[in-house]
């Protein structure tokens, strides 16, 4: 047994709940599409940081902090931004690939939500064989913190703990909050939420044909105002659909 320092991780998806009606079809899509949404997400996970285990619609995740706090610290934060932008396209992935499924898990894929948590203190570290056990209050209040008074669905909770590490992030709104519970001390954290997002299209509305006419319309204007290097300039941008997050990652950098 070990004390180590750690940064701990914890992604959690949320928004099915509320309105899955228990089916076998539809329970049985919600998981397959809840573990395609957390794989999509640690796949983007690179050492140090490192997947402990996975809780139901959750995933938490370490990394250790031998030296540098704030170099390991800053290297955790951007990666933990980056899985939006993945949870996102995978999403908008599965939406796609599911159109011919009309259960309620498959239908309302765009309801799934990402919320990311991070926090640094100190694990107690048990290796049982393969596995990488973590305890102590640091692994106690990460898990505290899932239930909060927060009502956004999709945010990146940072403890004080962990946030003082860190540089804020300018291009976020961010709210400094206290999270209260009985029997525990109060939490200090700092909660970063998603740029508006810009209303989708009401595409229902538009026949078909009015819909083509107005994407010819849009892809004209648009070949206008791009002159050739600044249409090089995109082409680093997936063709799909990604949301704020992405480019919010871009701005970062990564
Ligand atoms: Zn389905």
């Amino acid at each position: 047994m070990q004390l180590k320092h750690a940064a701990l991780v914890i992604v959690d998806i949320s928004g099915y709940t509320q309105f899955l009606r228990q089916r076998n079809l539809t329970l049985l899509h919600a998981e397959e599409i809840i573990s395609q949404l957390l794989e999509s997400v640690i796949d983007v996970a690179e050492f140090p940081l490192t997947l402990n285990k996975l809780e139901g619609d959750a995933a938490f995740l370490y990394a250790f902090m031998d030296d540098d706090y704030e170099k390991v610290a800053k290297d955790i934060l951007k990666q933990t931004v980056a899985f939006f932008p993945a949870f996102e396209r995978k999403a908008a992935e599965l939406s796609q690939d599911t159109a011919y499924c009309d259960c309620d898990a498959c239908s309302h894929i765009s309801r799934l939500k990402l919320k990311a948590f991070i926090h640094h203190g100190e694990v107690v570290q048990k290796k049982i064989r393969q596995f990488e056990e973590l305890a102590g209050e640091s692994v106690i209040l990460i898990h505290r913190l899932l239930k909060n008074g927060i009502e956004a669905n999709e945010y990146l909770l940072l403890t004080e703990s962990f946030s003082t590490l860190v540089d804020t992030i300018p291009e976020l709104k961010k709210e400094s909050r206290i999270e209260e519970y009985d029997n525990a001390d109060p939490v200090r954290v700092d909660v970063y939420f998603p740029p508006a997002k810009i209303p989708p299209l009401k595409t229902q509305s538009y026949t078909p044909q009015k819909r083509s006419m107005l994407m010819a319309q849009t892809k004209r204007l648009f070949s206008h105002a791009l002159d050739k290097s600044k249409a090089d300039k995109f082409k680093h941008i997936p063709n799909k659909k990604v949301g704020v997050w992405a480019y919010f990652k871009d701005m970062l950098g990564s």
